[in-house]
């Protein structure tokens, strides 16, 4: 059960560039660092080999689920602090980063303006971020699918592997 007006979210975090795992350890802190969003689980980190983009080291990728008192942009704003807080830049579309923070869902809401898109208008087809969700909770659905039906079709799916540490 949600607080009264708290909406849940699904949050992906993306970094191949660094230290990605004490990276991603870091930004899941942060982004719980706020009394208006509370940490309810983290997925197991993958490792993923980029999509599109230019030629780029692998990826570790998380999802993670909070139940949050901020509106959608305040959240990505937040999102954006944290990203900024690792250095983040943005020079090529897709290309490597220290620290990407996406919000693939709230709650039910459906959204789609100059900043923000929700749900994530990719996030069906990746399976860096649908096969971690699924891990961290069996029965998500996106779009009314279950998301572990949308990672067995995701055409990244076989370059994905569970991280356990270098
Ligand atoms: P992709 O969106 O394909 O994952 P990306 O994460 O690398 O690419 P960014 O450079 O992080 O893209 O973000 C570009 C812009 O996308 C942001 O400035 C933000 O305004 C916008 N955006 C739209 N919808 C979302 C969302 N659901 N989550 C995060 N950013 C979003
Ligand atoms: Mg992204
Ligand atoms: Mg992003």
């Amino acid at each position: 059960m949600n607080a009264p007006g708290a909406v849940n979210a699904i949050l992906a975090l993306g970094s191949n560039l660094g230290a990605s795992r004490d990276t991603l350890s870091r930004a899941v802190a942060e982004l719980a660092d706020l009394p208006g969003v509370r940490l309810q689980a983290v997925s197991p980190v993958v490792r993923t080999r980029p999509v599109g983009g230019p030629e780029q080291p692998d990826y570790l990728n998380l999802v993670v689920s909070v139940e949050t008192d901020l509106d959608p942009h305040e959240l990505l704003a937040h999102c954006q602090a944290v990203e900024n807080a690792h250095h983040r830049e943005r020079e090529v579309r897709w290309g490597p980063r220290t620290l990407d923070v996406d919000i693939i869902t709230y709650g039910d809401l459906v959204l789609d303006d100059e900043t923000l898109t929700i749900p994530h208008p990719r996030a069906h087809t990746r399976a860096f971020v649908l096969q971690p969700w699924a891990w961290m909770d069996p029965g998500a659905t996106l779009n009314g699918t279950p998301v572990s039906e949308l990672a067995a079709r995701a055409e990244d799916l076989p370059g994905l592997e569970i991280f356990e540490g270098d």
